[in-house]
């Protein structure tokens, strides 16, 4: 099938490239001449495992093109995704779907053929319905422009598994043809067993919030849990992998940590709680507003366990943060909380410098004002305090008895439980983790049960 991809970011890019992967011929659309020429060239904006070799093999054969042309890309395809950003409104609550509206407005007096446009930005419940209204009246095939919500759930970092191997499709169509459009589109997943399940448009879009939202509630519950654990001098990883085993529960997302970031959960989280007071579930929406609230609180409570740790402020001390990426394997800074806990040490009058093994030239372009360090052993010289909050492997794999010899103050407070305390500790470090007792070596496994 011919395909459009309307928006190449973090989502539109691996889309593209998977989609050409499972057969199609896909175009793909941006704003950004210089990010479309990359592109072009087979070099990846992004970093995805298994993306870089998608691109070069199908830009090569011409399977995948990118362009800032949206004509061409009318004239080319039948099927055109949306996957243009919705960054949180400027009232910070609600999604600014104003890229959705002007990708659409953009293609809509091109699309002289009946097609179906397929939207998988994050959006809030209605925007299909509105976006359908829209095209209908814009377009010059008119009724024959069918708006289909396809919303996505991949991860980043594992973004070409994720859409070549989901966990399920969701479908949220107002027609019998945009259902078999997006089946026929999927066809080659769907026959592996991937689950489709096909609904109205507002349930699509719902499903998508309330996926991300109990992501959110489900790191602030553990966060939460940590602060009890801290407090009561009980062990929060114990406690996450013996509660993780219950089926209904599940281990995911019950990492204790500095909190959840990104360019989706926060946003998505603060736009689902918007929409909850809006549809007036007031419940619902103080449910979910208490779990922002916590994640909003945890860079001061990354500090706490510093000046805990250090027994006095953290002004004037030399700390090294690793760590700049919201999460670990991806170059993406968007509201990461390392950064938080980063800037918030600095504006508390301590040294920083921040040491990432991917994300330290995007991280400079937002915080300016903190010192970067490219080399994992050259960031820790002379400093006073390790804080690691990024759950790197590097970090885990570091050579800990090496370390100890270049740092003025062999301290580590690890905010991810991502180390094994007991080998830094017999290395000489001072080691604490987050809702965890002070001098408790790490356990791999869960104790026995009974
Ligand atoms: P992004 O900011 O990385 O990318 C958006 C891209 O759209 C940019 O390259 C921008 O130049 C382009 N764009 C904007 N207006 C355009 C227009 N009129 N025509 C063509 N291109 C245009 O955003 P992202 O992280 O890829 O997110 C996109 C959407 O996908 C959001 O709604 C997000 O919530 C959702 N989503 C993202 C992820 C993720 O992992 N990042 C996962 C699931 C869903």
């Amino acid at each position: 099938m011919r395909l459009s991809v309307i928006g190449c970011g973090h989502l539109g890019i691996p889309h593209a490239a998977a989609m050409a992967e499972i057969g199609h011929e896909v175009v793909g659309v941006d704003l950004d001449r210089a990010k479309t020429d990359r592109l072009n060239s087979g070099q990846c904006p992004i970093h995805e495992d298994g993306l870089a070799r998608l691109l070069a093999t199908h830009t090569a054969t011409g399977r995948l093109r990118f362009t800032t042309g949206i004509t061409e890309a009318a004239a080319f395809a039948d099927v055109h995704f949306l996957a243009v950003g919705t960054p949180i409104d400027a009232d910070g609550r609600s999604y600014d779907t104003g890229q959705v509206f002007a990708a659409a407005r953009a293609l809509a007096p091109h699309l002289t053929r009946p097609c179906v446009v397929i939207g998988k930005s994050t959006v809030t419940v209605g925007t299909t319905g509105r976006l359908a209204a829209l095209l209908a009246r814009l377009a010059p095939a008119g009724d024959g422009v069918d708006v289909a919500w396809n919303p996505e759930f991949l991860r980043e970092g594992h973004a070409i598994e994720d859409t070549l191997r989901p966990d399920r499709i969701v479908a949220g169509v107002s027609s019998q043809h945009a259902e078999d459009v997006i089946r026929a589109v999927y066809a080659p997943l769907l026959a592996n067993n991937v689950p489709l399940y096909v609904t109205d448009p507002a349930t699509a879009e719902l499903i998508k919030g309330a996926a991300n939202a109990y992501l959110g509630m489900k790191i602030s519950f553990i966060n939460g849990v940590a602060d009890m654990c801290a407090a009561a001098g009980a062990d929060v990883q114990q406690l996450a992998e013996a509660l993780g085993t219950d089926p209904r529960i599940g281990r995911g997302s019950l990492g204790a940590g500095p909190g959840y970031g990104g360019g989706c959960l926060p946003k998505d989280l603060r736009a689902f709680t918007a929409s909850a007071e809006a549809l007036g579930a007031h419940d619902a929406a103080a449910l979910l507003r208490a779990a922002g609230q916590l994640n909003d609180s945890r860079p001061a409570a990354a500090l706490r366990l510093v000046e805990e740790t250090l027994g006095h402020g953290v002004g004037g001390v030399k700390v090294t943060v690793w760590g700049a990426s919201f999460k670990a394997g991806t170059e993406d800074v968007r509201e990461s909380p390392a950064l938080a806990v980063a800037a918030l040490l600095h504006r508390r009058g301590a040294a920083v410098t921040v040491h990432d093994p991917l994300a330290g030239p995007t991280a400079l372009a937002g915080h300016p004002g903190l010192d970067y360090e490219e080399d994992l052993e050259a960031s820790v010289k002379g400093a006073e305090l390790v804080v690691l909050a990024t759950e790197w492997p590097q970090f885990r794999e570091a050579d800990h008895e090496r370390l100890a010899g270049l740092v003025a103050r062999p301290v580590l407070v690890d905010l991810r439980n991502l180390v094994d305390a007991g080998t830094w500790r017999a290395a000489g470090w001072t080691v604490r983790q987050l809702g965890r007792p002070a001098h408790r070596s790490a356990r791999r496994s869960p104790p026995a049960p009974g």
